[in-house]
């Protein structure tokens, strides 16, 4: 009996071989690469990726896929296929020491933000992201300030790179057919500031002015700013949704370093 499509893993396979291509030709893999796939589902991007000669590691959560996928690949030399949770298998463990790793997917919707909240804990040993993510996550990576998509996620996602959005998806190329629209997201990763406690600190600058949007940062900071004396290069008068990324990374330098 065939597998069904599970809800619970976010299974909306790609049907149509153009945009299988389309994706593929932004991806633009080299002999060389090491690619890591997320979600391999039924082989459909899996396949094209291969063709490339790049090195492909996928990930698959479904052990009613993992046969099928294990059988269609089995001459394949440069295919491994990992059954595994994508959240917590460890990248580095099966990373090539030599150079970077791209990752790439149409991703399971359920685990966007937990996905991209690893790739950046790994940020130093991937070179860049391909994503097909829900179009409404896509719009929020790539916000600007003052707009309602701008937030937590844009903020932390332009810190570790730069996102760009190559083209929208229709629901009518997966089945089953889901209810919006996709995108594919492409991030160079390149951190601001390459330093893990620097990036922490962050982390928590950002979460803390978002988790009270609507709250001026005097107030939504407030545990952050006891003991903190001397003048503030923010005006804590205004909105986390005001602040560009360079203006929460000197936020961040004002309350953390010791001066
Ligand atoms: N790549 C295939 C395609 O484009 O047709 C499948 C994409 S489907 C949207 C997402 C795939 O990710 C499914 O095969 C699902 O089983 C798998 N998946 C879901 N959660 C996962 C996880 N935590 N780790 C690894 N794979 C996961």
């Amino acid at each position: 009996m065939k597998p069904y499509a599970k809800k619970r893993f976010s299974q909306n396979f790609l049907i149509d071989p153009n945009i299988l291509r389309k994706i593929v030709q932004t991806i633009n893999p080299q002999p060389d690469d090491f690619i890591i796939e997320i979600g391999s589902g039924k082989g459909a991007l899996t396949d094209l990726l291969l063709k490339s000669s790049a090195i492909i590691h996928a990930i698959e959560i479904d052990d009613d896929l993992i046969p099928d996928l294990q059988q269609k690949f089995s001459k394949t030399s440069n295919f491994t296929l990992h059954y595994a949770d994508a959240l917590t298998l460890n990248f580095t463990s099966i990373a090539p020491k030599k150079h970077k790793i791209r990752v790439v997917g149409n991703i399971p919707f359920n685990i966007t933000s937990p996905l991209l909240f690893k790739i950046f804990e790994n940020a130093k040993i991937i070179d860049d992201v391909h994503f097909l993510v829900q179009r409404e996550i896509a719009r929020r990576l790539c916000a600007v300030p003052k707009t309602k998509e701008y937030g937590i996620l844009s903020v932390i996602t332009q810190f570790y790179g730069s996102p760009t959005i190559t083209f929208d998806v229709s629901p009518k190329v997966f089945r089953p057919i889901p209810e919006v629209y996709s995108s594919l997201v492409s991030i160079k990763i390149q951190p601001v500031i390459n330093n893990s406690e620097f990036q922490q600190n962050y982390h928590t600058v950002v979460r803390t002015s978002f988790g009270k949007r609507r709250k001026i940062l005097r107030n939504s900071l407030s545990d952050l700013l006891i003991n903190k004396s001397g003048d503030c290069p923010i005006d804590l008068v205004r909105r986390a949704e005001s602040l560009n990324v360079e203006e929460f990374i000197n936020l961040t330098h004002w309350l953390y370093d010791s001066n």
